[in-house]
């Protein structure tokens, strides 16, 4: 299968339109990457970026492997800065415009070689391959297929070198993805591929290779008893595919950091028996090991642990700022990237787009929020990983409130022990309140003037009482076209408290094409300069203004209060 050296999806970066079709080709070959264009000049990319070298150098920072439609030249010039770096070296290559050639530049160990691989053969061109080891024996020793770790990588180097000095080799064990190789081969080699699950003693004569074929099955999170069943049974712990816990356990933290701890995954089964019986039908064929309250599972090849059980689910309920992508949070942007299914208001789920044909959208009307929530939870029970998007932040007039309100009416274990984080965004208020200065600078006071899920009685009540404690107001829902008439009603009780001459920011799509900023004052402030997508600050007592270079207006709040006189 193609991509299956990899962990990371790849970035296909092109800088001009004309290679977009050879992108595209690459694309079939990685059905999860996304096309990186160059914002003004590509149209059709997944996704756009202004500068080149920053996206490059993002990438190759967050281990993401980059192939670059344009000159090597250009990639390495780009990259050089990061090179000398210690850290994550992921696959780079640089693949022609048109599609003629296919340079793997860097990331050797990474699998990079494999991917010129199956690149060039998606295009019909051979790769070209510069690696000694690689060229000589039409594999890299180093860089065994998923499902195998390499004991050693320092020992494994003299090695190689020790093969292409002219020494032969045989090979121990079960190594399916060398029968194509061409290895200097021989029964009577001194010099041995091993491929095993046991521990043994580093030796130079030796490439220990080990299959990740091991599975143990845990009550607890004791990651010294774990790794001391492991040595005690004699196995690596680098054969270790994942740990498996019974589904009780599924919210048990200690638990998770035991697996990360070993590098692992963490999966879950039902276990209406003991761990004996859990793994023994997570793992037909594999023999069971008990040692010191611990079973440990061994099959006869690699376990793909995606395959093992099921993993816990995920639901994160993220705010995506006003609308800028810049203004995304990177713990939002990376949510998104993960994220399988994704439940929203369509105009939200639109901006928090675009997304690749595996990712599933679910649509809803705005006002289906508990619905929504509900929906969120029995697929993220199901093991999904599920992401809940509100525009600004979640947590303000928005879906997180709701999410939480469904768990709580919510007796189904299953719906507890999903993995449920709220990630923040930029609320529009704030959003607004830096784009006009700081109106917000000291004390104030959010409300959403919509009756819908409140009775106006209270909203007139909290309203009279904030403007008469001198509170910065920050209103969010301020009109809509059911309600026409309210927010006159409300400035009518804001005036009571408050100066004429108070100044009013309106902000009106911020962060989003054609945004509109406007300062008024309390007295010019007409319900029609007003609309759903408005956010309107209304100053305190406090709150000045100032003329901009620019001819627009300073709004600010300061942070100090005159002492009651
Ligand atoms: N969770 C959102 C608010 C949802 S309530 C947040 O934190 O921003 C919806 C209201 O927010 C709208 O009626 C409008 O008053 C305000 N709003 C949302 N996005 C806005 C934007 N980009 N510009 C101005 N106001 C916005």
């Amino acid at each position: 299968m193609a991509g299956m050296s990899m962990h990371k999806a790849p970035a296909i970066v092109v800088l001009g339109p004309g290679s977009l079709a050879t992108a595209q080709r690459i694309q079939l070959c990685y059905p999860q990457a996304s096309i990186h264009g160059l914002s003004g000049r590509v149209e059709g990319a997944d996704q756009l970026y202004a500068s080149f070298g920053d996206t490059l150098r993002t990438l190759y920072q967050q281990d993401t492997p980059i192939i670059a439609l344009c000159a090597a030249g250009i990639v390495i010039r780009s990259l050089a800065s990061l090179l000398s770096e210690k850290g994550v070296e992921p696959p780079v290559l640089a693949v022609a415009e048109d599609g003629s050639a296919v340079v793997p530049l860097l990331g050797g160990l990474g699998g990079v070689n494999v991917m010129a691989r199956e690149i060039g053969e998606a295009l019909g061109v051979a790769a070209a391959i510069t690696t000694s080891g690689e060229l000589r024996f039409g594999t890299c020793l180093l860089n065994p297929p998923q499902g195998y770790a390499l004991a050693d990588i320092e020992q494994g180097k003299r090695f190689v070198s020790d093969l292409l000095a002219g020494e032969a080799v045989r090979v121990e064990g079960d190594a399916p993805w060398l029968e194509q190789a061409q290895l200097p081969a021989s029964e009577s080699a001194r010099r041995t591929i091993h491929v095993g699950h046991q521990a043994r003693p580093s030796s130079r004569d030796e490439l220990l290779i080990h299959p990740r074929s091991v599975v143990v099955g845990v009550d607890t999170a004791d990651l010294q008893g774990i790794r001391a069943a492991l040595q005690a049974a004699g196995i690596a712990e680098q054969s270790l595919a994942c740990l498996l816990a019974g589904e009780h356990a599924m919210a048990d933290a200690a638990l998770h950091e035991a697996a990360q701890a070993l590098g692992v995954a963490l999966r879950f089964a039902a276990k209406p028996g003991d761990l004996r019986d859990m793994l023994a039908q997570a793992l037909p064929g594999a023999e069971l090991i008990e040692q010191a309250g611990t079973v440990i599972a061994v099959a006869p090849a690699p376990v793909d642990a995606a395959q093992v059980g099921r993993r816990r689910g995920r639901l994160a309920v993220i705010g995506l700022g006003p609308g800028a992508a810049e203004l995304m949070v990177p713990a939002v942007k990376a949510e998104l990237a993960r994220a399988e299914d994704i439940l929203g208001y369509e105009t939200y789920v639109r901006m928090a787009g675009p997304f690749r044909a595996d990712q599933v959208q679910h649509c809803t009307d705005n006002r289906e929020e508990m619905q929504r929530a509900r929906h969120a939870f029995e697929l993220a029970a199901q093991g999904r990983s599920v992401v809940v998007v509100s525009s600004g932040d979640p947590g303000v007039f928005a879906m997180a409130a709701a999410v939480l309100e469904a768990l709580h009416e919510s007796s189904d274990p299953a719906w507890h022990r999903v993995d449920l984080e709220i990630l923040p965004g930029v609320s529009a208020s704030l959003a607004t309140a830096a784009q006009a200065g700081a109106p917000l600078g000291h004390d104030f006071c959010v409300m959403s003037l919509s009756d819908n899920l409140k009775p106006w009685s209270i909203i007139e009540k909290r309203l009279d009482l904030a403007a008469q404690a001198d509170l910065v107001l920050a209103f969010y829902n301020p009109i809509s076209k059911s309600r026409p008439h309210q927010l006159g009603v409300a400035l009518e009780v804001v005036r009571r408290h408050r100066d004429g001459s108070t100044p009013v920011v309106l902000g009106r799509d911020i962060g989003r094409p054609g945004q509109t900023l406007k300062v008024v004052t309390l007295a010019e402030l007409l319900p029609e300069m007003v609309d759903m997508r408005t956010m309107v600050l209304l100053g305190s007592s406090t709150t000045c203004q100032f003329p901009r270079a620019d001819g627009e207006q300073w709004v600010y709040t300061p942070r100090w209060y005159p002492a009651p006189g």
